[in-house]
Order: C-alpha cells, then sequence, then structure tokens
C-alpha cells in the first residue's frame, strides 16, 4: 500500500477514488487475514461508506486533509461507538461500547477511512500478541514468528499492506518493539501529548497512544491527527502542537547542532549480535551525516524492568477492578451469589497473564507490602528519571536498539513470562519517565527479519525525533523494503 503522501496525490489528482483506495485495502486484508491474523473485526461497511463522502467532498472541489481517504487500522483497546472493542479479552468479547474514543473521533473528523480493530496480548499484557484469547498474530516477514506485541495487529497490518498507517498504545515499549520486530516505524508520544479518554485503560500513568507507518512521514502525520489537549482526560497537556510535518524539512541536515548520546548500558549481555552491528553502523552513518556521537551512561536504566513490572501490575489490579460482570462485557449466569459472581466472571473472562498480573499487583499495593514495592517502585522510577535529565543536559537525542532481539518463534517464549519481559528492556524506561521515543528500521539479520532502531527524545522533542529518524531514513534503503508475503 503506497504512502499518506503518495495516496493524497493520487486523489486529489482524481486518479484514484477514496473508495478504490478502499478496496484495495480492504481486499489485501481478505486475502491476507488467513495467514497473518492481524485484524479482530473489520469495519468494511462503514470504510467505504466514509471513502464515499471523501469521493463526494472531492467532486464538489472541496479541499481536503492529508488523512482523507487513508486507510487505517486501530488496536481493539480504543472505543469505538458500535463497534465492538474487545482488548482480545474474552471478558469484553460481547462489549460494543456506546461511545468514541478522542483518538478514532479525531481520525474520523481527519476524514480517515477506519477498515478495522486490530488484535493486541490481553488488555496490552504481552510482547508478542499470543495472549489475545482469540488469535495468535503472524509477522509478515515469517509467519511462523511473532510480530511483537502487544500492537502486533497494528504493525503486522502496516508492515504487510493491508492499510496504510495504523493506531497502536504503548505502556512499555506495545508500539517500538512490534515495530521494530516488523520493520516499521513506530512512535510513543510525550505522556499526555494523545488524549487516553476512551483506551482501555491498563497502566494510566504508563499508557499513551502512537502511531504507526511505513515511513517516518506517515507517522508525523498520523501524530498531528491524534496529538493535543483533550478536557475529557485529566493527564491531558495543555501545551501548543507543532506542525510535525513541516518540521521535516527536506534539506534538513543535523551538522554539528545534533548531539545523539548512545545508552551504553544497553549495549551490554543479552544483546543479538547482529542487532548490535546494525545499530553500531546506523551510529557511524549518522555521524558520517553531521551528528555528534557521545556514549552516555545511564546507570539506573537497568531498574526499570522490575519497577515497570511493580508499578504497571499495581496500576492494572485497580484498572481491571471494573471488569466485574455488572457492568461491561460477559456476565457468569451460573453464579449463585453475587460475590461468586464476581469471582467467576473475572476466572473465565481473563487470561492467564491478566490474572498473573491483577495477583502481582494486587500483592505489590496490600497492606504491609506497599511501602516495600510500590513506594520503593515509584522512588526507583524518581531515579531513572534522572538518569535521563542527566543525559539530556548532555545531548540532544539518546539512542539504543529497540528490541535485544529480532522476531522470535511464535510459542517460543509463551512458557517463560521472564525472558518475555526481558523483550522490552529497552522500551520501558522511557514509559517510566513519561519521555517521547520512535523505533525504525536499521537493517536485517541473516534471517532477513528486521532489526529496530529506538530515538528517545526530551519531553514533547517529537519534532526533533521524527527530524532525525527522517534524515536516517532518507539515506538507507530499509523502510523500502517489504515482506514478500501474499
Ligand atoms: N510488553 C510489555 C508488557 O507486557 C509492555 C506492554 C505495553 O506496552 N502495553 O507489559
Amino acid at each position: 500500500m503506497a504512502s499518506i503522501w503518495e495516496l493524497h496525490q493520487q486523489l486529489i489528482n482524481k486518479e484514484r477514488s477514496a473508495v478504490e483506495i478502499a478496496q484495495e485495502s480492504l481486499e489485501r486484508i481478505n486475502k491476507l487475514e488467513p495467514k497473518l491474523k492481524s485484524f479482530l473485526c473489520l469495519t468494511a461497511d462503514q470504510a467505504l461508506e466514509q471513502a464515499r463522502r471523501v469521493d463526494a467532498k472531492i467532486a464538489a472541489g472541496e479541499e481536503i486533509g492529508l488523512l482523507a481517504g487513508i486507510p487505517v487500522a486501530v488496536k481493539d483497546n480504543m472505543c469505538t461507538r458500535g463497534v465492538p472493542t474487545t482488548c482480545a479479552s474474552k471478558i469484553l468479547e460481547n462489549f460494543v461500547p456506546p461511545y468514541e474514543s478522542t483518538v478514532t473521533q479525531k481520525l474520523r473528523d481527519a476524514d480517515a477511512v477506519i477498515v478495522g480493530k486490530t488484535n493486541l496480548d490481553q488488555f496490552a499484557m504481552g510482547s508478542s500478541t499470543e495472549t489475545s484469547a482469540f488469535q495468535v498474530t503472524s509477522n509478515p516477514w515469517d509467519i511462523e514468528r511473532v510480530p511483537g506485541g502487544s500492537s502486533g495487529g497494528s504493525a503486522a497490518a502496516v508492515a504487510s499492506g493491508e492499510c496504510s498507517v495504523a493506531l497502536g498504545s504503548d505502556t512499555g515499549g506495545s508500539i517500538r518493539q512490534p515495530a521494530s520486530l516488523c520493520g516499521v516505524v513506530g512512535l510513543k508520544p510525550t505522556y499526555g501529548l494523545v488524549s487516553r479518554y476512551g483506551l482501555v485503560a491498563y497502566a494510566s500513568s504508563l499508557d499513551q497512544i502512537g502511531p504507526f507507518g511505513r515511513t517516518v512521514e506517515d507517522a508525523a502525520i498520523l501524530l498531528q491527527a491524534i496529538a493535543g489537549y483533550d478536557p475529557k482526560d485529566s493527564t491531558s497537556l495543555n501545551v501548543p502542537i507543532p506542525s510535525y510535518i513541516n518540521s521535516l524539512r527536506p534539506n534538513f541536515r543535523p551538522k554539528g547542532q545534533i548531539r545523539i548520546g548512545v545508552i551504553k548500558e544497553t549495549f551490554e549481555d543479552g544483546l543479538d549480535p547482529e542487532v548490535k552491528d546494525a545499530v553500531t553502523k546506523a551510529m557511524e552513518l549518522l555521524q558520517d551525516l553531521g551528528a555528534e556521537i557521545q556514549v552516555i551512561s545511564c546507570p539506573r536504566f537497568r531498574y526499570g524492568l522490575a519497577t515497570y513490572y511493580v508499578i504497571a501490575t499495581s496500576e492494572a489490579s485497580a484498572n481491571l477492578a471494573r471488569f466485574d460482570g455488572v457492568k461491561y462485557g460477559i456476565r457468569d449466569r451460573d453464579a449463585e451469589t453475587l460475590l461468586d459472581m464476581y469471582g467467576t466472571t473475572r476466572a473465565k473472562g481473563f487470561g492467564e497473564e491478566v490474572k498473573r498480573r491483577i495477583m502481582l499487583g494486587t500483592y505489590a499495593l496490600s497492606a504491609g507490602y506497599y511501602d516495600a514495592y510500590y513506594l520503593k517502585a515509584q522512588k526507583v522510577r524518581t531515579l531513572i528519571k534522572e538518569d535521563f535529565e542527566r543525559a539530556f543536559a548532555q545531548v540532544d537525542i539518546l539512542t539504543c536498539p529497540t528490541s535485544p532481539t529480532t522476531a522470535f518463534k511464535i510459542g517460543e517464549k509463551t512458557n517463560d513470562p521472564l525472558s518475555m519481559y526481558l523483550s522490552d528492556l529497552m522500551t520501558i524506561p522511557v514509559n517510566l519517565a513519561g519521555l517521547p521515543a520512535l523505533s525504525l528500521p536499521c537493517g536485517f539479520d541473516s534471517k532477513g527479519l528486521p532489526i529496530g532502531l529506538q530515538f528517545i527524545g526530551n519531553v514533547l522533542k517529537e519534532s526533533q525525533l521524527l527530524e532525525v529518524g527522517r534524515v536516517y531514513q532518507e539515506s538507507t534503503p530499509w523502510h523500502t523494503r517489504t515482506p514478500q508475503i501474499n
């Protein structure tokens, strides 16, 4: 599927209609879904209706925006009015939201064509999309491998050309890690830049919605559409939104003015040598392009994973208390008492990983343990933030691999939660500090699997990340390769 910019040109030059573009997307989805399984639900009728509205605007000579008529997929943890929103969990199998999330409303206002809702790890808990209660999504580069997670459906859909761009959510890496494993661009915005209204909460102090695209420009266009203050989200930032698209100046070169810090600790044990090699080459190239490269130490980075699994599970245990068979989703009708009904509904509705996290979080928050675990984790979170602050006093952008490995085999890590948790070693500290970060392709390993490079920015420095990402992208061929899946 062509880029947003190309599709937009085709539309305004009347070479193709929005209906034709929507049909191309829907046909590709129908063809690939038996293998890929990236979608949980398709909204073909609504998509075609939306496309017809765009065509009518064009016919009437109205000006259309960049996202008008563009096929977009949405992770199935964002509420869409009248369209099922399951979080890939049995407990929400029958849930049809009576309201629209802010981000999807913004997509509709921009005349984007939403083609469907994508698969995810149940309640966004996982790194492979395998904890979905409904299906396992494949990586388009090798269908025996995982697409990463939790936004694996969105990443696979974009990588395979089922749609042009997609929305994901990122609590500890769920946009960047699947972007890396599927060879696409993914951006996790600054905490509060994009409204979380209508995003089913996993860990509210960490969750952020962000874009996937085949190119940095496409990710920037989608970010532009969803960023901005929302009074319906109390953590939404009320700040002016720059033009991310204009900041992608064609001749921009980071000569001397951009200082990039390579995070030393991410190059230690556990890093796949081929990933290390590709990222090292990327650093060399950036240096040739004029960036100043320094090695930076973030010594507390290594506590990120432990801190995250206390904070995220604690917040999850509170957030997921609302699924009790009363207000949303399924209800166990065989239970005899109210209390039994709560328990058996949750026992039947939640998957294993979700239960594991609710138990962990409930334990960490319980009287007597709160100070030892939750409070301590919050303190370490502050220390991690300080590491970043110190680093940003010396450099403009930080960089490291997005994921320590390329895509692993389906089933390879399902019985070993700890090894699965390690997938997010390099992405989690970013969420703990609320910072923006971009992942983009930086090569392929000897198995032909994509490798991702991560750029981490200071608060609200999305434009800078996109600029540097775009310069790197223009000097490399990685984004032009597409998986051979048909
Ligand atoms: N993989 C991490 C986890 O399992 C992060 C998930 C996410 O960002 N939603 O929690």
